[in-house]
């Protein structure tokens, strides 16, 4: 069985933890390479996301010093996921399998040969999933159970507590490659592609250091980007408030002119017309707000403009 590995990880001003990460992750590699798990052509290819601090000229010298490190720089930031995408299309040309995880080590790389002897038994795509979140703080343990609820509920099919820590083969990675929207959410598409998959529960660890790119704005415009990117749900449920509303204002309009006949008193009700108004002008708001959101979508998916532009790599063997 071929059994090439890369590892792909995306950087984003990761100068505190990149030493510390790529040292770990040596050991592991040299330990399964030891027990004929992998291929000892087996690689780590670290993508710079336009970092800021020193973490590409960490990677050149990373890739001078450890046999096992690749590297590939981004023209500029692109967000976790065009950098992972980067480092996926990158990687499956010179990989059986490519596993995707995140530079600070909060996914056990110790489940790393569990996800290979997936691979090895039939499976495509294997995912990580967290057993538990106990090491994250209450807010992000809180609003990521939201995230997969909301979510689902919206119609975006994606494995509960599951974030980018997978495994794909070479031909789940060519079947990727045949999505090319721009308005990226892997998390969504991957269940897309379908073939066999498997799954490996972890439990997932602290940052060692430096600090989360996901602050609190990031993380809900990821959440809308998943959404919109992979459900036209919202779409519909606007539909069907609206379609609600009329038949209540219907509803509302025989009342107000049965109590007119009937001689009520008109001038009364103030409050309640002022809080109509209010409610409906800024539900109108919302709504066109939602539908605004996939009209953007559409425009950038229709300008088609690359996901991310190379501007170095640093690869030690020949494409496959
Ligand atoms: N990342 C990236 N580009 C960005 C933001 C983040 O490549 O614009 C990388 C980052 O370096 C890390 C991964 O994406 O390897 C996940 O980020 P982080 O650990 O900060 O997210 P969290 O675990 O807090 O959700
Ligand atoms: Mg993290």
């Amino acid at each position: 069985m071929d059994s090439l590995l890369y590892i792909v990880i995306p950087c984003y001003n990761e100068e505190q933890v990149i030493k510390e990460t790529v040292h770990r992750l040596s050991l592991k590699l040299n330990q399964m390479t030891e027990k004929k798990l992998i291929d000892p052509l087996s690689k780590i290819l670290l993508v710079n996301d336009g970092s800021r601090d020193r973490t590409w000229p960490i990677i050149q010298e990373l890739y001078k010093t450890n046999q096992y490190i690749t590297g590939i720089n981004l023209s500029r930031n692109r967000g976790h996921q065009n950098a992972l995408l980067a480092g996926l299309m990158t990687a499956k040309e010179y990989a059986d399998m490519v596993i995707s995880m995140d530079a600070d080590l909060q996914d056990d790389i110790e489940v790393v040969d569990e996800f290979v002897r997936e691979y090895q038994k039939g499976a495509d795509i294997v995912y990580g999933v967290r057993s538990s979140r106990k090491k994250d703080s209450f807010f992000k343990k809180n609003t990521a159970q939201v995230f997969y609820k909301f979510m689902e509920k919206m119609g975006v099919e994606i494995v509960y507590n599951h974030a980018d820590y997978r495994l794909m083969s070479k031909r789940a990675l060519d079947a990727l490659e045949k999505y090319e929207e721009v308005n990226l959410f892997l998390r969504g598409i991957i269940p897309l592609i379908g073939y066999k998959t498997a799954v490996v529960s972890y439990e997932r660890k602290e940052r060692f250091a430096g600090q989360s790119k996901y602050p609190l704005g990031k993380m809900l415009s990821f959440a809308i980007d998943g959404i919109t990117s992979c459900s036209v749900k919202p779409l519909r449920i606007i539909t069907t408030t609206g379609l609600l509303f009329s038949c209540l204002s219907l509803f509302y309009l025989v009342y107000v002119i049965l109590y007119y006949f009937l001689g009520g008193y008109t001038v009364d009700g103030w409050v309640s017309l002022v809080v109509l108004i209010c409610f409906f002008g800024s539900f109108q708001i919302l709504c066109i707000g939602v539908v605004g959101e996939y009209i953007g979508k559409t425009y950038s998916e229709t300008k088609k403009r690359p996901r991310y532009i190379i501007e170095e790599e640093l690869m030690k063997e020949k494409r496959i």
